[in-house]
């Protein structure tokens, strides 16, 4: 691979995509365009450590825009396209689902057209290593009883309105690759935390509402399993795959660390009454019970073998340390949450489906 590629990283304003585009400006000679639209989910403040850098641009955009994209294909002239751009909070798929289908479904089709558009057009080297990497859950496998794991050959069976749409792009992708021959790339991965993550889902919701003696919601029993990656060892998974990888293949990413909501929410607890103290005592205390997420999976848990032994990847961290940098980071990073929490998102309860976006009905 030559050391300076250009990557299109969809999605690169938000949780992931920003991870992957702030590792790729710090350690590497690729540049890197980021389409983004900035949704709620979408915070330049993630951007902001490598805005400066002459081999880093910013185009804010839809992908369900097609004049859009084929104009940006035809400017970036990319090598490889990482597809992280989605709507991807199960909660708001509850109570929002259309934004799920436009952007996961119609913008990733959008998306697969002006790749094989732009893929059809070079000739040689370029085209044998172009690539059209889709960044994708474990969800689409639906939920594990207490044993078993999810791997590449695992049927699809997605639940929720997010999963839907998200194995519908999978779907997607694989008949691009099968079709029309682009080179594809699929990755399935668990769930991942760390910093720059935003604040309504588990992990920062519960560090921040800790840090400010707020109580701590868990859905249901607390008993759902989770398998959690550090942000950082997905990122360094799909530059991996995006370079390595074999196209047409699928690559479950996983960090082997399966815990209960519960015992992640204690987790935290115990790390912030080391770290921050609360005077009026252990923030267990903060820690209550609410009706649970309709539909809400059991289990989710990965097998991540395959790319294990064929790009030689694992997950560096565990999570004891990934979750210490990660409360030491919004500790440390109140300015960043501070502006989301009193803007557009407030910690509110979401995805209870007492409301849904019905034509008419709003
Ligand atoms: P995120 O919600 O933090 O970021 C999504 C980004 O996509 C945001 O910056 C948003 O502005 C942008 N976006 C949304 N709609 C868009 C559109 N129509 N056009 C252009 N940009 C748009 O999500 P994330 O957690 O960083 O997840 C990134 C990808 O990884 C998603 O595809 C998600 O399904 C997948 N994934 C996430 C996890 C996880 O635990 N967070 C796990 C596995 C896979």
């Amino acid at each position: 691979m030559p050391a300076s590629l250009r990557f299109l990283v969809t999605g690169g304003a938000g949780f992931i995509g920003s991870a992957v585009t702030r590792r790729l400006i710090a350690e590497t000679g690729h540049s890197v365009c980021v389409v983004d639209k900035l949704t709620y989910a979408g915070n330049l403040a993630s951007l902001a450590p490598v805005a400066a850098d002459p081999r880093f641009r910013f185009e804010k955009a839809d992908i369900a825009d097609g004049e859009r994209m084929r104009a940006i294909f035809a400017e970036v002239d990319p090598d490889i396209v990482l597809h992280l751009a989605a709507e991807s909070h199960v909660d708001r798929s509850i109570d929002g689902p259309s934004a799920f289908i436009d952007t996961n479904i119609v913008g990733s089709f959008v998306l697969l057209q002006e790749a094989l558009r732009h893929w059809r057009g070079l000739a040689g080297e370029r085209r044998a290593r172009f690539r059209f990497h889709h960044v994708s859950t474990d969800e689409v496998f639906g939920s594990l009883g207490p044993d078993g794991l999810f791997d590449e050959a695992t049927a699809y069976a997605p639940t929720s309105p997010y999963s839907a749409s998200k194995a519908a792009s999978d779907h997607l992708v694989r008949a691009w690759h099968h079709t029309y021959g682009l080179p594809t790339l699929i990755t399935n991965c668990s769930n991942n935390y760390g910093p720059y993550h935003f604040p309504e889902k588990l992990i920062p919701l519960m560090i921040i509402n800790g840090i400010e003696g707020k109580p701590l919601p868990i859905y249901g029993n607390g008993l759902n399993v989770r398998d959690w990656l550090y942000v950082e060892d997905h990122a360094e998974a799909l530059l991996l795959v995006a370079q390595r990888g074999e196209p047409g293949e699928t690559y479950a990413i996983g960090g082997q660390n399966e815990l209960s909501n519960r015992d992640v929410v204690r987790a935290i607890c115990t790390l912030l009454d080391g770290l921050r103290p609360d005077p009026a005592g252990p923030h267990e205390r903060l820690i209550t019970y609410v009706a649970d997420r309709p539909g809400h999976d059991a289990r989710y848990a990965i097998d991540a073998g395959k790319i294990g032994r064929e790009l030689g990847w694992s997950p560096r961290r565990d999570f004891a340390s990934g979750l210490r940098l990660t409360v030491e980071w919004y500790l440390a990073h109140r300015n960043w949450w501070g502006d989301i929490r009193s803007g557009v998102y407030r910690g509110e309860r979401l995805g209870t489906a007492a409301v849904a976006d019905l034509p008419g009905e709003q």
